[in-house]
């Protein structure tokens, strides 16, 4: 399954489908996943399962959208640690900010 460099143009997209209206590629030496409904290039699985399942969750198969529920919670997690690494890294760049200020003024 390697198809260098495939585009899905924006305009095949429907007009009001703002999800699928950006355009998509994978670069050539990855591994490309398309989706089985529309063709549309993704580098990891998981992501192919998360388009299905949101845009053609009518038409899926009940194993697509086991695949798609799990994609779903488990960006759900990967998305909480990124919020929780970026206030971390905030609240550390604050008060590091903070005692070069006082050490320094
Ligand atoms: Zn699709």
């Amino acid at each position: 399954m390697t198809t260098p460099q495939t585009d899905v143009d924006a305009t095949d997209a429907p007009a009001s489908d703002t999800a699928t209206a950006v355009p998509t590629s994978v670069p050539a030496d990855a591994t490309v996943h398309e989706c089985p409904y529309c063709d549309r290039p993704f580098t990891r699985e998981d992501r192919v399962a998360l388009h299905v399942g949101l845009q053609h969750y009518d038409v899926c198969t009940s194993e697509e959208e086991e695949a798609f529920e799990t994609a779903y919670l488990a960006e759900n997690a990967e998305i909480r640690r990124y919020r929780l690494k970026a206030a971390v890294a905030l609240i550390v760049l604050y008060f590091g900010l903070l005692m070069v200020y006082a050490v320094a003024a």
